[in-house]
């Protein structure tokens, strides 16, 4: 039996999402079905709905999601109806050489996981509808793997317990688990959306000395400021962005996080890195994308370039990490939300993302029960 539930669907990429009802299927032995509360808005579903990142469709976007357990399937251990749940992306399996060697979110099994004999959704004329990272969160309810979901605490707030799902995930964890800032470290932020304010709030956490953030747009320093940034640099050119950073830092940074997703920026990680700093680039970038680095400032200087997909996390314990760090005043969750709005007006949060002082807007599934 598929329970009928209304879903937000892309029919194809640049056009709106149409709120629709979709069939959601029961659960298989290792699947729970997710009854969503709040979802944020990350700039990768704008990338799927504008035709940036490329998905199947229809499709239902919605990945940065947390809801409350409505059944699960009959080998499903760790959770119970009821449990307050936030949704990943990085399903792990925990056996495999990726997670054997404490890193999860590359786990080689996560086809595995994910599989299933029969489509999650289909529409009423029976179209089987995609899902984005095995979430698909831009519904009423969904369906994922036990192994993509985390016990969140009942006492952390609905509208901030979703962005653990991505945003915080990705950029506080590339700093802490990707990049491992210490005290000693001077840290620059490339592009202060989202995740870049999570990264610039994750090297405040870690102690960072100096925290420069850059962005190209002014209202975003100022927002960076407040969550940590100690010096600004208004991008413009490369060039001359790299020069303001030397002009601050002459040595360089000892960390790079590129949080835009487009080659120019990333060379701009390792063209301020010191000697054996490291550029850790989080941007999502359109397939086939190349990077072009200095060998000299690679090969002499000993600098490092890595990836940190979704912030190296380790899911399970991270949501209790940022949650302990979230009630003590350490990660400021509550004011990255700057927009909550019903799950009917999806289209307007999408359009609401260009306005440069939005950092999350999150959507509200059930806006007539607070
Ligand atoms: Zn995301
Ligand atoms: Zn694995």
């Amino acid at each position: 039996m598929r329970t009928p539930i209304t879903a937000a669907v892309l029919e194809e990429p640049g056009d709106k999402l149409q709120l629709v009802e979709l069939l959601l299927d029961e659960p298989t032995d290792h699947e729970v079905v997710v009854r969503t509360d709040r979802v944020g808005l990350c700039h990768s579903d704008l990338h799927y709905l504008n035709g940036a990142l490329s998905i199947a469709t229809p499709a239902v976007l919605g990945h940065e999601a947390v809801g409350t357990v409505e059944h699960v399937g009959s080998a499903v251990t760790r959770l119970k109806p009821g449990d307050r749940v936030v949704a990943t992306v990085t399903p792990s399996c925990g056996l495999c050489n990726s997670c054997l060697r404490g890193r999860p979110t590359q786990c080689v099994r996560v086809d595995q996981l994910r599989r299933r004999e029969r489509p999650k959704l289909l529409t009423h004329d029976n179209r089987e509808v995609e899902v984005l990272g095995g979430v698909g969160a831009f519904a009423e309810a969904f369906l994922a793997g036990e192994a993509s979901l985390a016990k969140v605490s009942d006492d952390l707030p609905l509208s901030v317990a979703c962005l653990l799902g991505c945003c915080i995930t990705t950029g506080v964890g590339a700093v802490v688990h990707g990049a491992k800032v210490t005290a000693e470290d001077t840290v620059a932020v490339i592009g202060c959306g989202g995740v870049g304010i999570a990264a610039v709030q994750g090297a405040r956490l870690a102690g960072a000395r100096r925290i420069v953030a850059i962005d190209a747009v002014a209202d975003k320093l100022e927002l960076a400021r407040r969550f940590g940034a100690t010096d600004t640099v208004l991008a413009t050119d490369p060039t001359s962005t790299a020069d303001r950073v030397i002009e601050i830092l002459p040595d360089g940074v000892t960390h790079a996080i590129e949080a835009v997703g487009r080659p120019q920026t990333a060379e701009l990680a390792f063209t301020i890195l010191a000697p054996t700093g490291t550029a850790t680039i989080l941007g999502l970038m359109p397939a086939g994308a190349k990077l072009s680095l200095s060998a000299d400032a690679l090969v002499y200087g000993d600098r490092i370039v890595q990836g940190a997909y979704m912030g190296a996390n380790r899911f399970l314990s991270d949501v209790d990490m940022f949650t302990d760090h979230y009630r003590t005043g350490r990660l400021d969750l509550d004011a990255m939300v700057t927009a909550e709005l019903p799950f009917t007006a999806i289209n307007d949060g999408f359009a609401a993302m260009a306005d440069p002082t939005t950092i999350r807007i999150v959507l509200d599934f059930r806006p007539e029960h607070p």
